[in-house]
Parts: structure tokens; C-alpha cells; sequence
């Protein structure tokens, strides 16, 4: 019988004993906090930071007093959310907030489709706290630990080539500065602080609560499939059209990718197949781990082994299947490009990669809708997402270094919870209401009590 490479089934190349060496993942070494301080690190272990302390507010008033002291005592503030982002937008010496236990709904409205919340609510629970209310979001990125303010300060996003990123729903926001102010804004109330403060990078104040806009709850179906890559490629604009959600993942050195689709169905019984996406991933990078030095025979040996006729199909409400959980730690670099110009980005990022041997970890393309968010990577601008992943402990330099270099040709805009090389004038040259942000910036934390190394460099602000 022929052996086949599914997302379920194991290579049997024999022996795991290598295996274990790699599964063991490096971590950034972590300095010694200040006596009574916090250690943190983020998911993928690459940042970390001794913090003074981990202040843990339970109200405004309280977040307030934080602010007020960060100001006064010129101790810099951060805010974490989950720590899911890659790039070091929360790493400081100063105080790390995180709004824990500022989580819940607060109120909702079915009628006008919106509900407020806590902005330290993760998005798991929010989806779920709607869902008991007869509402959902309209898309979710590919997880759902985030904290809510955490996710729109960066720009997450889902898929779907006319669906925006999450921060586009926001319909209003409540901001605490450092100088002492609570702004409320919203469309038709300071609409401009609004599009500043959607995508903030933490850097204007705190985000308390949030007013989201919501669906009535949906049920989507899912199916996945494989198709030899240049089939793919060419077929991506079309399944984009006419899907409500497409992506799909590249699968290095095989020759296929993973098609991915969602779309709204009536409401009825739920069929979730387990998710194999661990045994996938486990078995890309066995056949790297056996024949990444013998790059002809790896391909030769994947073309082999994979099962083309692989399908999945799942039926479930539209927050189970929108978002998965990933066991296995990675650091990634995720690029925004326009959107007719995505495939043939994407043809010469997938050249690149498969120029490295040691690359295993499957290439996502995804499409986001424009917005009018000022620091979105999406603005005024439909995009597709090129994302690209190294294992946790394993070389992800040359994400930035030989990749990375490629985006700037295509205007690509980099995520900004991930990895990325630029800097104040990159982003300038690339966001038309960048002086704009900055001068509010300036306006909002004047001593700069919110930045830290990385926003200084990525705003140009001295130390
Ligand atoms: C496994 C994995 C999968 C991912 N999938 C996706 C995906 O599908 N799509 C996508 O776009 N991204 C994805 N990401 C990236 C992730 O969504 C972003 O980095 C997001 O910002 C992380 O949210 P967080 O709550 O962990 O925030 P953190 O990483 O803790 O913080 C992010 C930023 O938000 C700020 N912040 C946090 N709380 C507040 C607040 N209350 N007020 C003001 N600022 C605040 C922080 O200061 C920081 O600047 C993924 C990351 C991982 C690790």
C-alpha cells in the first residue's frame, strides 16, 4: 500500500529520537527583575523583560492612579495584553499593566448589533459571552487567546477578501492618558481620535472598554483541501471571490498548499473533525529533519507521500471554527501587501524560502479589506497577508534579513505584533497619516510615559 503524507497520518521514516532535541524549545534568558518585580516573557519565548512590578487594576479609577503615577514619577508604563505578539512592543523596565481583571461584557444591543466590553476580555471569551447573547463577531484572527485590546492595537485580523481587520468594528473606544484624561470617542464623536486610537500600539493611552459591532450569531461550514501549488496560486483571486473566508497555507518542499474556506450556513448539528494541523506540522518537519541537506529527495519523497484526494469538511457555530488553538511555539514575520499584487509576492517569497533548507513551517496567505484606521496596515488599501514562521529555538534571522527585503519592493506594511526591521522612516514613507498619529502622540503622553525601547525606534523618538 502506498504511504501517504496526510494531515493525520505519520511519516514512518522510523526512529523520533531527533525529534525530542528539536521539540525543546530555546527561551531568551530572562534577567533578574528589581526586588518585588515581574518577570515576562511572550508566547514564543523571543522577548522578555524584568518589569518593576505587574499592576493589575480591577477598575478605571485604579487604572487612572497608574497612569497618574507614571506621569509623576517618570517610571514608563506598558500595557500586556496575552503577550502574543512577537515583535518587543511590551518589554520594559518600568511597571507592565495588564487588564486581567478589567474582562467581561458590560452591555449589549441587538437591535443596533454592537455590545460594549472591558477591553481586557480575550477574545475566546468575548466570542462565547456573545454567542450567550445571540451575537458574534464578524471575524476572528486564527486564535483566540488575545485580549481584545490587545488584538486591535496591533491590527489583527481573520481572512476573508471583504472582511476587514478586527479594530474596523470598534465602534467606540474609551482611552486613558497619562495627562489625566478619559476620552470617549466614536463615529460622530471625535472620529479622528477614533482612527488614531483603533490601531495604537499602546502608545496613546489604555484602552479601558471597547463597543464592538456584532452579527446575529452564525453557524459556518468548513472545508479544506489540497491542491498542487501553482493550481493554487492561480485559483487564490477566484476562491477569495466567491468564499466568505479563503486562505490558504503553503506546504514547503512538497509542491501543494492547503486550501481553507468557511462559509455561513442555516444553524444545525456540529461536526468538527479533531484538528490535525500538530500531525501535519510534525511531519513536515521530520521529512526536513531526514532530508533537508538532499533538497531533490525531500520533494521527490513529500510528492510520494502526500494524499492528494485529502478533505476535510466541519460544521459548527462561527466562533468554534474561526479560531484553533497552536501548541507548537513559533516566531513569525507577517507582511500586508496590495491586494493584486499578492500572488506574485507571494510567487517570490515561497522562491526565497525554498532556497533554505532548514525551512519547514507552512507559508499563510490570507486577504483583509481595507480601513480607514491610520496606523492599519490595511489603510485605504485591500490586501493580501503573507505570513512566514520559524519553529520556537530554530534560526528566524533570515526571516528579516533575506525575506523581509523582498516585501519593500511590493509597499508591504508589516504586522506590528510581529517580527519586522523598520523603523520611523520605513513607516512614514508607507502610512499617509503618520505625522498625523505622532503629533497626537505627542499631544496625548508628552513625556513619553507609554514608550518603550521599541516604540522609541519605531516613532523616532529619542531616549
Ligand atoms: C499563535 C499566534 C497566532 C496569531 N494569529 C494571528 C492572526 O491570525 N492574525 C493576526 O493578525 N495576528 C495574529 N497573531 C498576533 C496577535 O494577534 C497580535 O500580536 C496581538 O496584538 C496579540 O494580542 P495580545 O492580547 O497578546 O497583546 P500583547 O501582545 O500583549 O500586546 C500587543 C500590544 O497591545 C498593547 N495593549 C495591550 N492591552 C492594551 C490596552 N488595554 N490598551 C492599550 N494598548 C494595549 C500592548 O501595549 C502592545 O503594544 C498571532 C499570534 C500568535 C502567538
Amino acid at each position: 500500500m502506498k504511504p501517504r503524507l496526510s494531515r493525520r497520518a505519520m511519516l514512518q521514516l522510523g526512529g523520533g529520537a531527533l525529534l525530542g532535541a528539536w521539540a525543546a524549545q530555546s527561551r531568551a534568558p530572562l534577567a533578574a527583575p528589581p526586588a518585588g518585580g515581574y518577570r515576562w516573557r511572550n508566547w514564543s519565548g523571543l522577548q522578555s523583560c524584568a518589569a518593576r512590578e505587574l499592576a493589575t487594576p480591577g477598575d478605571e479609577a485604579e487604572l487612572a492612579k497608574l497612569l497618574h503615577e507614571a506621569a509623576r514619577t517618570g517610571v514608563p508604563l506598558r500595557c500586556v495584553g496575552a503577550g502574543h505578539s512577537f515583535s518587543p512592543l511590551v518589554p520594559t523596565a518600568g511597571k507592565l499593566v495588564s487588564l486581567d481583571r478589567m474582562s467581561g461584557l458590560l452591555s449589549h444591543d441587538a437591535a443596533a448589533g454592537e455590545a460594549t466590553l472591558l477591553a481586557g476580555t480575550r477574545i475566546g471569551l468575548l466570542a462565547r459571552l456573545l454567542d450567550e447573547k445571540g451575537l458574534a463577531l464578524r471575524n476572528q484572527p486564527d486564535i483566540d487567546a488575545q485580549s481584545y485590546a490587545g488584538a486591535i492595537s496591533t491590527a489583527t485580523h481573520g481572512t476573508g477578501a471583504g472582511l476587514p481587520a478586527l479594530h474596523a468594528d470598534a465602534r467606540a473606544l474609551r482611552l486613558l492618558t497619562p495627562s489625566g484624561l478619559a476620552l470617549d470617542c466614536g463615529k460622530g464623536r471625535d472620529d479622528d481620535l477614533l482612527q488614531a486610537a483603533r490601531v495604537s500600539l499602546g502608545s496613546l493611552g489604555v484602552i479601558a472598554r471597547a463597543t464592538v459591532a456584532a452579527l446575529p450569531a452564525y453557524h459556518l461550514q468548513r472545508k479544506l483541501w489540497l491542491l498542487p501549488a501553482q493550481d493554487m496560486l492561480e485559483a487564490a483571486p477566484e476562491l477569495a471571490r466567491r468564499h466568505r473566508h479563503f486562505e490558504f497555507y503553503y506546504l514547503p518542499f512538497t509542491g501543494y498548499a492547503a486550501a481553507i474556506v468557511h462559509d455561513i450556513r442555516p444553524p444545525g448539528p456540529a461536526s468538527r473533525p479533531a484538528s490535525a494541523d500538530e500531525d501535519m506540522l510534525r511531519e513536515l518537519r521530520r521529512l526536513r529533519d531526514w532530508l533537508g541537506g538532499m533538497p531533490a529527495l525531500r520533494r521527490w519523497t513529500a510528492r510520494r507521500l502526500i494524499d492528494p484526494d485529502l478533505s476535510e469538511l466541519a460544521f459548527d457555530k462561527s466562533w468554534r471554527l474561526l479560531s484553533t488553538v497552536r501548541p507548537t511555539r513559533f516566531n513569525e514575520s507577517e507582511w500586508h501587501v496590495p491586494r493584486e499584487a499578492g500572488i506574485a509576492c507571494v510567487r517570490e517569497v515561497i522562491d526565497k524560502l525554498e532556497r533554505r533548507n532548514d525551512v519547514f513551517f507552512p507559508l499563510e496567505f490570507r486577504f483583509v479589506k481595507a480601513d480607514d484606521a491610520w496606523l492599519s496596515p490595511f489603510y485605504r488599501r485591500d490586501s493580501c497577508s503573507i505570513a512566514i514562521h520559524a519553529a520556537a529555538g530554530e534560526p528566524h534571522d533570515y526571516l528579516l534579513t533575506e525575506i523581509a527585503p523582498l516585501f519593500r519592493r511590493y509597499e508591504g506594511r508589516p504586522h506590528w505584533g510581529k517580527l519586522h526591521p523598520y523603523g520611523a522612516a520605513d513607516f512614514a514613507a508607507l502610512y499617509p497619516r503618520w505625522s498625523d498619529f505622532l503629533k497626537l502622540r505627542r499631544e496625548l503622553d508628552p513625556k513619553g510615559a507609554l514608550l518603550n525601547h521599541h516604540l522609541r525606534r519605531v516613532f523616532g523618538v529619542p531616549a
